[in-house]
């Protein structure tokens, strides 16, 4: 095998983002974006490295037609999905279960397996197999590897993972913590080694993936301990549109008193709670625009956003033992000061200081907020779950993997 191209396809119900990477210098050659697929009011938006982005506007009719307008965009860039420069396709796949604790190169087991998995994932896992089935038809020959958002948490001991419920009726319907972002937390957790000059096996951190969906894990030497997302993407933190954590007991009452269906529940705790529940905004900027303006609505969302964060830190905390860093990853976590500050703030007792001016800058890249004499390093690490999907599909195929045999 000669080439050392990868492209990263995220497949949505209706989306379609990707990424083409070489990664012979894990340089980015093209991005881009296809939304509302199905409808009359599609877009494809295309970005060649260093180029000007491309639009396209009108209809595209499934996932098929989409991945086919994506290929016609890179063949103008000269980057053709059929060069043989290209070795893979990494697919990012959000529910993996238990089986899969790695990349796996996919073959019709692996299809069926991920199926498999459609109840404990009913919103991700069939927008992801389309995507498989798309790009395997379209080149079949090459191999499919998917990337699994759980499976850097499949590394938690069953005391973290495992709920306190009955445990045949737990595993008959396969009821346990499994984790998402996944991708972002193996990412970020070694970036933030590197930061500090060491191997990922002698650092304890606590990641922070704050963006629209949040979530927090505790990574011991490289491993993932303890992480904040549950059986779906709903437990947790207070996030953009979830509630995060509350009391299972609502749910009774919601039905009960409040005479709301199961769905109706469901479509409330994961659309309509969180920030945009409290008070009316889940984009962070807005929020704190409003307290800017003392707006109180926006301070209370913005308060219990931070005492959940808060929460989980120390419990984190002593889960770890021992924490070298916290790293504040995502939109929220990379761009919103305030609440990275607000997060960390009284607990100077635990070694934990943020330095106000270094939080201030706004900058690109992995970089330290704590002062250097601060016990725990604080950091500010940009994800890039396209890039270690990438990273992780071509340590799979690349040289000495299944295509070279
Ligand atoms: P996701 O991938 O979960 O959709 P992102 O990681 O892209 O989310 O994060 C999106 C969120 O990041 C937005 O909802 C917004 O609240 C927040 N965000 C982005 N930029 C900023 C900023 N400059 N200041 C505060 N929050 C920001």
């Amino acid at each position: 095998m000669t080439g050392t191209r990868v492209l990263v396809l995220n497949s949505g119900s209706s989306s379609l983002k990707y990424q083409l990477l070489d990664m012979s210098d894990s340089a980015l050659l093209a991005q881009g974006l296809v939304e509302r697929i199905g409808e009359r009011t599609s877009r494809l938006r295309h970005t060649p490295a260093g180029g000007e982005t491309r639009a396209q506007d009108g209809p595209i009719a499934d996932h098929d037609a989409a991945l086919k307008a994506v290929a016609a965009e890179l063949d103008r860039d000269g980057l053709g999905l059929d060069s043989p420069e290209l070795v893979a396709i990494g697919h990012r796949v959000v529910h993996g279960g238990q089986r899969f604790t790695e990349p796996t190169v996919v073959d019709d087991s692996v299809l069926a397996e991920i199926e498999r998995l459609i109840p404990v994932a009913p919103l991700h896992n069939p927008a992801n197999l389309t995507g498989i089935r798309t790009a395997r038809a379209l080149r079949p020959d090459l191999p499919q590897v998917a990337v699994f958002d759980t499976a850097f948490h499949t590394t938690m001991p069953e005391s973290a993972a495992r709920y306190a419920l009955d445990v045949a009726t737990a595993d008959a319907h396969r009821v346990r913590r499994y984790g998402f972002h996944g991708t972002s937390h193996a990412y970020v957790s070694r970036a933030t080694a590197k930061l500090l000059g060491r191997a990922p096996k002698d650092v304890n951190v606590i990641v922070l993936h704050l963006g629209n969906g949040a979530s927090a894990s505790a990574v011991r030497g490289g491993r993932c301990v303890d992480t904040s997302m549950g059986l779906t993407p709903l437990e947790g933190l207070v996030m953009g549109t979830r509630s995060g954590d509350l009391d299972p007991a609502v749910i009774f009452h919601l039905m009960r008193v409040g005479e709301m269906s199961a769905d109706e529940i469901d479509t409330l705790l994961n659309k309509r709670s969180g920030l945009i529940g409290l008070c009316g905004d889940n984009d962070m900027r807005e929020i704190l625009r409003r307290i800017d303006e003392g707006d109180e609505q926006a301070r209370l969302a913005f308060d219990i956003y931070i005492h959940r964060l808060k929460k989980y830190i120390g419990a984190y905390y002593a889960v770890l033992g021992r924490v070298d860093a916290i790293a504040f990853t995502a939109g929220v976590g990379e761009n919103a000061a305030p609440v990275r500050e607000a997060a960390l703030a009284g607990l100077d007792e635990l070694g934990i200081r943020v330095d106000g001016g270094l939080n201030a800058v706004r900058a690109d890249g992995a970089r330290l907020i704590s002062p250097p004499a601060a016990r725990v390093a604080v950091a500010v690490v940009p994800t890039d779950e396209e890039l270690e999907i990438a990273t992780q599909t071509y340590a799979l195929v690349g040289k000495g993997g299944p295509e070279s045999t």
